[in-house]
């Protein structure tokens, strides 16, 4: 943003930091130039920890180009943490910058449920499809299990109204799928990545 760079666009709206950007090959679904992690990135070090076992952290630097990136995913660089993201854009200021990512940041508030706490999409866009629209298209805009609800903005957004659990948004998200299966015949596959022991 301050060196009014075209990146500043996309990366203005997505909350996390670096190195789940690159995880997550993080972007836009708008069609501008640069819209995701893999546009920008040149190389990844990863901290790993040695097969010979040793108390030591191995330290591996990466080509981007060595890593296979694909819609929002990024693999070829576990097992490991991503320490450190270099990125790269040529330095060709616009001064537009500043007034487009205050818009797309406007269109965002009046489109997202971003008043109530959530992981933003849950779902991805199923091919040449909307994951919003499919879901809203079979009525479950509102459905909720205790605190986790489809928002009412956003289908593909499950917020927090108050006190859910994970086990409840989880729930969730796997009626969304068996409905959206049953009524439209789509098989939507989760974004949202889920940590730790699940039963
Ligand atoms: C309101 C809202 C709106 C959003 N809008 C968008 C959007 O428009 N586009 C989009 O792409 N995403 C969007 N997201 C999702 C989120 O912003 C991205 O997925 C982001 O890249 C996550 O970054 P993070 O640092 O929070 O990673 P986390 O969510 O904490 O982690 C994501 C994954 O990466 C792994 N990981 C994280 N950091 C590292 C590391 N350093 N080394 C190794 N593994 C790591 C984690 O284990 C996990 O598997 C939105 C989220 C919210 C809450």
């Amino acid at each position: 943003m301050k060196a009014k760079l075209a990146p500043a666009l996309f990366l203005a709206g997505l909350p996390g930091d670096i190195g789940g950007g690159v995880v997550m090959n993080a972007g836009v679904g708008e069609m501008i130039t640069p819209r995701e992690f893999v546009e920008i990135t040149t190389e990844v070090e990863v901290w790993r920890w040695p097969v010979s076992g040793a108390f030591r952290l191995e330290k591996v630097r990466l080509k981007a180009s060595e890593l296979q990136w694909s819609y929002r995913h990024c693999e070829g660089w576990r097992p490991g943490l991503i320490a450190k993201v270099w990125v790269e854009w040529p330095i060709e200021p616009d001064t537009t910058i500043l007034e487009r990512v205050r818009e797309a940041n406007r269109v965002r508030l009046q489109k997202q449920p971003l008043d109530k706490p959530s992981c933003g999409s849950v779902f991805i866009n199923p091919p040449g499809s909307s994951a919003g629209r499919v879901i809203e298209g079979t009525g479950l805009k509102g459905f909720s299990i205790g605190g986790a609800q489809v928002s009412e903005k956003h289908a593909n957004f499950i917020v927090n109204l108050g006190g859910a659990t994970a086990d409840q948004i989880w729930q969730v998200i796997t009626h969304v799928q068996s409905t959206v299966h049953a009524k439209a015949g789509v098989a939507l596959k989760t974004e949202v990545v889920r940590l730790g022991d699940w039963p």
